[in-house]
């Protein structure tokens, strides 16, 4: 659905050239859900932007559903912008406007609908996000987590292929974070939307994301199906995003449970392995005890994981290690 070959941007300040992308080649399959995560000024947002051209690019070839976007002219820019939505962090919903008018607006500028039309939309949108009852409503008079309902129906109104989304959840507390994700993820199935979001929150990335690609100092650092990047990763900044999702803090890290005995293991298992009676049946055969120094299970996206950090004494070590291996568990032997 996306295409970058050989991307680069530079701006231009005080005469000089700033690189903000390297030179970066990308691609985004229709219906997927991608994130990009960094830390601020990695260049997300520029590398964002350059998608539907709000910022040019320096050198270069964009190509979105098959158009070269780096080679349209103004009036098929125009065209082409209908089909890419874009959500923002601060919402930028006109104050002025109640809801449902902010909703209309990009109907109103394309000028094809009648107005009974627009305003059958606007009402099919509103009821999909969840806020029809407040359609009279100003900006002013919602919560943040509604301001972003609004700004997600505005961005659909035009019924884009692709929607953009720039630090969405940012402003937003957890739990409505948890929310505009939720929507996010349901409008993606049952639209087929394909979603590039940013964000500098690798949770954000695990709640709806099917790949992420992790940007550091202008470049792509590592990128893959997020289960792989977020239970094995490889580059320091992606390890350091882990870690801060994980909330794993240095006292933990630092910990090398020097004063436990025994070898100590750690396993990562994800989909129907998390529910595998693997440590029971690998204590048994092999006649090693184990216990859980540190652990985790949760979710990324659909698929469930877990990740044990067991000691093991006792026993045949050669053995269970063997075991483990040959179930579907990544083992990594700390000690
Ligand atoms: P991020 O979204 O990851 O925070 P940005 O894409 O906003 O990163 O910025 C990447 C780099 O480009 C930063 O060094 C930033 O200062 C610079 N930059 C971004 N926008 C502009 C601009 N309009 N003019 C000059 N420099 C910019």
């Amino acid at each position: 659905m996306i295409e970058f070959q050989n991307v680069y941007k530079n701006y231009r300040v005080a005469g000089l050239d700033i690189p903000a992308l390297q030179p970066t080649n990308l691609r985004i399959e229709p219906g997927q859900i991608f994130g990009l995560i960094g830390h601020s000024g990695a260049g997300k947002s520029t590398l964002l932007r350059l998608i539907n051209r709000l910022e040019p690019c320096s050198g270069g070839r964009i190509l979105v559903d098959g158009i070269e976007v780096t080679a349209l002219d103004a009036a098929g820019l125009l065209g082409f912008r209908r089909q890419v939505g874009m959500i923002f962090q601060h919402f930028n919903l006109l104050a002025s406007k109640t809801v449902a008018d902010n909703v209309a607006l990009p109907l109103k500028l394309a000028g094809e609908l009648s107005g009974k039309q627009i305003q059958q939309r606007v009402s099919e949108l509103l009821e999909r996000v969840g806020l029809s009852e407040h359609a009279q409503r100003y900006p002013a008079q919602l919560s943040g987590g509604q301001k972003q309902r609004v700004g997600i129906a505005r961005a659909l109104a035009t019924k884009p292929k692709i929607l953009l989304c720039d630090e969405a959840t940012s402003a937003l507390d957890p739990q409505t974070t948890v929310q505009v994700l939720q929507l996010l993820a349901e409008i993606n199935r049952e639209l087929n939307l394909t979603i590039v979001l940013i964000t500098h929150e690798m949770d954000v990335i695990r709640r709806v994301c099917d790949r992420v690609a992790v940007m550091d100092a202008g470049a792509i650092v590592e990128q893959g199906p997020v289960t792989e990047v977020f239970l094995h990763p490889q580059h320091p900044t992606t390890k350091g995003f882990v870690q801060d999702a994980e909330q794993i803090d240095e006292s933990e890290q630092r910990d090398d449970f020097a004063h436990v005995p025994g070898r100590i293991l750690r396993l990562t298992f994800q989909g129907q392995a998390t529910y595998a009676p693997l440590l029971g049946r690998v204590a048994r055969e092999t006649g090693v005890d184990y216990s859980i120094l540190a652990g985790r299970i949760d979710h990324i996206k659909d698929t469930p994981y877990g990740q044990l950090t067991l000691a093991l004494t006792g026993g045949d070590f050669a053995a269970a290690l063997a075991r483990f291996d040959a179930g579907d568990v990544h083992v990594e032997v700390l000690r």
